[in-house]
This record gives C-alpha cells, structure tokens and sequence, in this order.
C-alpha cells in the first residue's frame, strides 16, 4: 500500500498532514528514510517508524459498544447522531460499520468493524448466530408464550420465526424475561411479542454468538475486543 495512505490510517493526520510528515524527513521504512507518500509499503514486511518511533499497522478494527438509546445503527446520517459518531476519531479511521442494526430505543452489545468478512458470518442466517436478548414487557409473560415461542411465532406479514428461545426473569403486569433468536428480522423482538398480544417496552441486546456484552461498559462506552472475544466469534 501507499505509504502516505498506510500514515493517514493509523491516525497521522490528513494525507496533506501527512505530506508535510514526509517533508520533515522523519519518516523511515526500515533504515530508508522516505519523503514520497506514493513510495509502495508492505507493512507486514517492512518496518515504518515515525520520529523513530514503530507505526503499528492493523488494517482492521474490532470495536465493542454499549449502544445508548437514541443514537441510530448508522455509519453517518444528516440529521441523528450514529453510532459511528460516538466513536474517537482514531477509532473512525478505520471506517467501522455496526455489525447489523439496533434499533434507536434499543441499547446494548453492538460490535462495530470494518472487516467485511467477519461481519457477514455474524449476520448470515445459514450461521445461526444467536442474539441473547434483555427485555421488559408491559403484560404477563406465561408458559404459554415460552412454548409459543418456542415453536416460531407468526409475525404481522405472516413470516413464521425460527424458534426462539424463551426464559421467564419474572412475570407479572410487567414481566422481565431474555429471549435468544437465530434471526435478525426488522424489529424482529418486539413483533414477536406484539404477536402474542403483549409490547417490549425496553430492550437491551446482551450477547451475540459467544460474545457477552462487558457489563462495565456504560452506555456509549465501547472498547476494543480481547483477541479472546475475538476468537469467540469465528
Ligand atoms: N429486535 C427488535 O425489535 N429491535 C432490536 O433493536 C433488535 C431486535
């Protein structure tokens, strides 16, 4: 790649910033000082240093969000704040997109990458990656519903869900419980429950596949994955 472009990625600036970097000859690949921004690098062979100081390359980013209500599953938009928004500049570098979708009055685990082949695995339905859900109901949540559930619900355009799994955290006119789904149909959770005659009324994403939400994350909060975690998704 460009050496000006690998510069720009890693967080030094615009690539004008970044030609006046070059100017300043203290730039190096290896022992060679470089000044041209189109000189050819190959950063798992060669070594840059700025100012003598290692650039360390990575060409993808994995991000774990504790999304907030009221921020959209958006790269950008002209009008709401998205999620991208609320990441550091370093971290928007990357161009990182969310890993499907939240909705607006949804919060929780939301993975965030660049990494294109990573995200299609999570979201392919052939992969049955499950989504751990945390809801609260405005209604009582019974057996019924658990085995309903359980079976696959039709939903309001006559799709008929994969099974779900239901668990009952407590029940009453407002009930609690966690659902885990292979799926991601648009709102899939609430028009589940709609179609059990009852209404989510907050919903928070807790895991998806393996990976659990780090309950130290403040909404808004985010932090890079573990190679771990990383591992847990592939
Ligand atoms: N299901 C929903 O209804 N909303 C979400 O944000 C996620 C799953």
């Amino acid at each position: 790649m460009r050496l000006d472009k690998l510069l720009a990625n890693m967080g030094y600036g615009s690539r004008s910033d970044v030609k006046k970097i070059l100017k300043k000859g203290i730039v190096q690949i290896d022992e060679t000082i470089a000044k041209n921004g189109k000189t050819q690098v190959n950063p798992k062979e060669q070594e840059v240093f700025v100012n003598g100081e290692k650039v360390e390359y990575k060409e993808y980013v994995y991000l774990m969000m504790n999304k907030p209500k009221g921020v959209i599953s958006a790269t950008e938009d002209p009008v709401q704040t998205s999620v991208v928004d609320l990441l550091e500049m370093e971290d928007q570098i990357f161009n990182p997109f969310p890993v499907g979708r939240l909705d607006k009055d949804t919060e929780g685990l939301l993975l965030l990458t660049n990494d294109g082949k990573l995200s299609h695995e999570i979201l392919s339905p052939k992969k049955k990656v499950g989504k751990r859900y945390w809801a609260k109901i405005a209604g009582e949540v019974t057996k019924i519903d658990v085995q309903a559930f359980s079976e696959g619900i039709e939903l309001d355009d006559g799709y008929i869900t994969k099974p779900g799994q239901l668990t009952i955290v407590s029940s009453g006119p407002v009930s609690e419980i966690e659902l885990t789904i292979m799926e991601g149909k648009f709102h899939q959770v609430k028009r589940m429950f709609r179609s059990v005659g009852k209404e989510v009324t907050e919903l928070k994403r807790l895991q998806m596949g393996n990976l659990q939400l780090d309950n130290t994350l403040e909404p808004g909060e985010y932090r890079e994955l573990t190679d771990n975690e990383l591992h847990l998704l592939r």
